[in-house]
């Protein structure tokens, strides 16, 4: 069974092929600039080299049709018609209190979807737009949406009520819902079969650290409490978000600099964080040699990224009565030893011993603790793109 991947941004577009009888991932890519000039897209079949074509993409009706080409194309095509994809999976920002799970979308679903438009206005638009354009050129084939609030759901009330008037949430449904749901699902349930234990018995916390950054506490398979919010604004000092601010800076801030609160907001989502704080490195890999230096804002950069991070770990260790396994997943978090390190340096009182030989090695899921950690320490690959073909294959079979 061969289902489509798509993840559609407001000008971008993911894609992957992936062959559910093996997992394997028959063609990838990404459409960049849609609706502006110099839209391209970048389309890797297996096994052969990326291939850039610049071509005009006004709409995503162009980009999911030059998709579709280069997946039926003759020369690096790898299936031979449209016939050989069974089913397309969707990412979906926000479902919501409407979706607790993955669902089959039919008009009901669509509608649904809409309702949450007001929720998440840059990104469910899109993933609407994706949504509609497939049916469109693929009519009869199954669609399935993956929201990444869903897995959040099971967050309980004392979690995800914020202390405001409580209208704010029966009339304008304003409340944690959390997001990255999609990997944190995937990771937390990967790491008890990794560890061969059943995923109920499991206290877990997975570190979603990349660009955007998120960490949630899983008790037994389910997400009880996680830093993002209403938004994926809060939480965690991220690549250019802010994170956890007191909202009395809202209007301070906006006096002082002349700045309408869209204005701000604006900035607390692209010029704060970790390129707020250094004036403009976001990525942990110059961070990370900006600190090694000696740059001082680096260096205040990557210490406060690194507290956050620790002081989530030692929230949820408390909300979750416990913590048998700590899971670091996303760019920064498989791929920083130092990060990951710094923040173990954090976690000794919960009895956290980093290997430090084991945390600088590289590869796939890995146990990087000391063989006596009280607590397990891992890494695990996320995989958002397989676990959306997996709901899909799962709901599709039914
Ligand atoms: P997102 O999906 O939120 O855009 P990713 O999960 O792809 O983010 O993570 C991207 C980030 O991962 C980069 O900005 C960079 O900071 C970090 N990263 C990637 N490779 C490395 C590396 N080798 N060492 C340290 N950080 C890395």
């Amino acid at each position: 069974m061969n289902i489509l991947v798509i993840n559609c941004g407001s000008s971008s577009l993911k894609f992957q092929l992936i062959d559910m009888d093996n997992e394997s991932v028959q063609a990838k890519g990404l459409c960049e600039r849609i609706g502006s000039d110099g839209s391209r897209i970048v389309y890797t079949p297996a096994g052969k080299d990326k291939i850039a074509i610049e071509s005009p993409m006004p709409t995503h009706t162009e980009a999911i049709k030059l998709v579709l080409d280069c997946l039926t194309g003759k020369e690096n095509g790898v299936i031979s018609d449209l016939s050989a994809i069974d089913a397309v999976g969707h990412r979906v920002v926000h479902g919501g209190e409407k979706f607790a799970a993955s669902t089959i979308i039919n008009d009901d679903v669509v509608k649904t979807i809409e309702e949450c438009n007001e929720l998440a206005p840059l990104h469910n638009p899109a993933n609407l737009i994706g949504i509609s354009v497939c049916s469109k050129l693929m009519p009869g084939v199954p669609q399935v949406a993956v929201f990444d609030t869903a897995f959040h759901q099971t967050m309980p009330a004392k979690a995800y009520l914020y202390g405001l008037p409580l209208k704010a949430y029966t009339d304008y449904k304003v409340r944690r819902y959390g997001f990255h749901g999609t990997s944190h699902r995937f990771v937390s349930k990967h790491v008890a079969e990794f560890l061969g234990k059943p995923v109920e018995s499991l206290k877990t916390i997975v570190c979603h650290l990349g660009n955007g950054a998120s960490i949630c506490a899983v008790d037994g398979g389910k997400s009880v409490d996680t830093s993002m919010g209403f938004t994926p604004l809060a939480g965690l000092v991220m690549g250019t978000r802010s994170g956890d601010i007191d909202p009395a800076i809202l209007e301070y801030y906006a006096g002082k600099e002349n700045l309408t609160l869209a204005e701000v907001t604006t900035v607390l989502n692209k010029e704060s964080g970790l390129a707020g704080l250094t004036g403009g490195k976001s990525d942990c890999r110059d961070l990370e040699a900006g600190y090694e230096a000696g740059d001082q804002k680096c260096i205040d950069a990557m210490e406060i990224f690194c507290y956050d991070v620790a002081k989530y770990i030692g929230a949820y260790a408390a909300v979750l009565n416990g913590v048998d396994d700590i899971v670091f997943t996303a760019g920064i978090g498989e791929n920083s030893a130092f990060v990951r390190n710094k923040v173990c340096e954090y976690l000794g009182y919960l009895g956290v011993k980093l290997d430090a030989a084991k945390n600088a090695e590289r590869g796939d899921d890995r146990i990087i603790s000391a063989d006596d950690s009280k607590v397990t320490v891992c890494v695990i690959p996320t995989n958002e793109e397989l676990m959306i073909a997996r709901d899909t294959k799962e709901l599709v079979e039914k």
